[in-house]
């Protein structure tokens, strides 16, 4: 059966920007009418199978992720689906007392009445954003509460690469890892499929799907696209963290080896895609472009992109950049295409401990792109450090400590300090993590020393310690953070729901039990 033609589609060309807050306190139809009309590219349609596409953070977030723009208009390309997006409300307590619903932002369909739920997650926490959205909705959070009448779950997004078996009782299947291909088999399967069991049992023999009722916990390995390059973004807003940016991933991976990344070359080689192509997606009306992906500066077309946009008159942004990676020629583009503070990874404290995991940057290099930034006219610096890395001591704090003391007499400088959350199947997934009372020390030390003269920003200890439990977590753990988010969400509710958790069990479940390529599934 044939969908009905896009109503609207596109780039209406001369369309003006206009200034959007997304937090302001609207009904959900004055909130989705004011959205949409900042937008270009939106896709409005009508087909038989309705799809949520859910995103368990509110609009500002969810535009700025290029996969969920990217699944916004695969799936809305099948004839037989109209995809819209169902976000997190900005203030869920507020819409709780209200009683409003999430809708569709195309339509203001109510989210139960889709036939299909496609969530996007990247963090182990937006597991709580994921109850609101369904709750707020009147949809059973537990697959087992649910009825034949309520739509049934799919789960994708970066954090299926890492463990997804958290949110096994809530879901009724997964894409793992880069999930383009398997999507498109889904969908052909979706469109011929009588009934929702039929399309379960046919779902779980795709490579890279998990069925939780089908499989169990065993969950199948990630998959490693070789295709979809460039993959680019679908709607242009003012109202986002990436305000008025197209967004554009030129290459997928590293050829790198950090020890604690998920994406290292053995996980995620490089891929790449050609200059020309990338820049023939970048439409005319965009006023910036965003190069996202984990290891943008080692694209081999960075260089030639920045110049060709910025002779378009566009401002751009790369997501990622390695301080070895730049020289006088790539800070001066990146000072033309509109940069203002240099931002760069040392990712570990001290230089024993950067070579320890694996991340080949020195000192000097750290130092030469502040350097660089500065004779570029930039005013700021901003290093990402990771701390509570095994074998970490004091004097490593001491090196970090002397380091930013004498980057700030070079150019205001901002740390932004995480502690370290061991992700599974990387070199550093078994590694314990540091401990609250340890991590809040450094921290503290970090504040205390530097206070004065640099600007430090970290995730607390607390929050570290629950992302850690949920991201090495078995089905345990989201039964756990399921009574967290009942009991109200605070740490406190969080540790008392790990308490009754047997620890060293559910993490040993998950170590034994992920990411197998099971029998018969590849
Ligand atoms: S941390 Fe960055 S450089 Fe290291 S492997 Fe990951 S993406 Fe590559």
């Amino acid at each position: 059966m044939k969908g009905r033609p896009p109503k609207r589609r596109g780039t209406p060309r001369g369309k003006q920007a206009k200034h959007v807050d997304a937090r302001r306190v609207l009904d959900p139809t004055a909130w989705r009418k004011e959205l949409l009309a900042g937008e270009i590219g939106t896709i409005v349609r009508d087909a038989p199978l309705r799809v949520g596409l859910c995103y368990p953070l509110p609009y500002r977030t969810a535009m700025s992720s290029l996969g969920y723009q990217v699944i916004y208009r695969m799936l809305n390309s099948r004839s037989f689906i109209a995809a819209e997006r169902v976000l997190l409300p900005d203030d869920v307590p507020l819409w709780r007392e209200r009683r409003w619903q999430p809708v569709g932002l195309e339509t203001g369909r109510p989210l139960a009445s889709f036939d299909l739920l496609a969530f996007s997650v990247t963090y182990d926490l937006d597991i709580t954003g994921f109850f609101d959205l369904l709750d707020l909705g009147g949809v059973p959070l537990l697959r087992a509460d649910r009825r034949d009448t309520d739509p049934p779950i799919l789960l994708g997004g970066p954090l299926t690469a890492s463990n997804p078996l958290p949110f096994g009782p809530f879901i009724d299947l997964a894409v793992i890892g880069d999930g383009e291909v398997a999507v498109e088999r889904l969908l052909d399967i979706l469109e011929g499929a009588p009934d929702r069991d039929a399309f379960l049992a046919a779902a779980a023999a795709v490579p890279g799907v998990w069925v939780p009722q089908i499989h169990g916990d065993r969950v199948p390995a990630v998959q490693k696209v070789t295709t979809g390059l460039p993959a680019y973004g679908q709607i242009v807003t003012p109202a986002t963290e990436l305000s008025n940016m197209f967004l554009v991933e030129a290459s997928r991976g590293c050829p790198r080896y950090c020890k604690f990344c998920l994406v290292r070359a053995p996980e995620s080689p490089m891929r790449e895609s050609e200059v020309e192509r990338v820049l023939a997606t970048i439409p005319e009306h965009a006023p910036r472009v965003g190069f996202v992906g984990a290891a943008v500066s080692e694209w081999s077309g960075i260089r030639e992109a920045l110049r060709r946009v910025v002779a378009m008159g566009k401002g751009a942004s790369v997501s990622s950049l390695r301080a070895d990676r730049l020289d006088e020629d790539f800070v001066a583009l990146l000072a033309a295409a509109g940069y203002r503070s240099m931002t760069i990874a040392s990712d570990a404290p001290s230089q024993r401990l950067r070579n320890t995991v694996g991340k080949a940057i020195r000192e000097k290099h750290l130092w030469r792109a502040a350097e660089l930034g500065k004779q570029a006219g930039m005013q700021k610096v901003k290093l990402y450090v990771i701390v509570g890395l095994p074998g970490e001591t004091d004097a490593d704090i001491d090196e970090l400590i002397a380091f930013s003391k004498a980057l700030s007499g070079l150019l205001p400088t901002a740390l932004g300090v995480s502690p370290l959350v061991p992700k599974l199947h990387t070199p550093l997934g078994d590694a314990e993590f540091a401990g609250m009372p340890l991590v809040d020390e450094r921290l503290h030390r970090l504040r205390r020393e530097l206070g004065a003269t640099v600007d430090v920003r970290s995730t607390s200890a607390k929050w570290a310690w629950v992302e850690y439990r949920m991201s090495q977590g078995a089905e345990d753990a989201g039964l756990a953070a399921l009574a967290a988010w009942r009991a109200g969400g605070g740490f406190s509710a969080w540790r008392d729901a790990f308490e009754a958790v047997e620890e060293r069990g559910a993490l040993r479940a998950a170590r034994q039990h992920q990411l197998f390529p099971a029998a018969g599934m590849r």
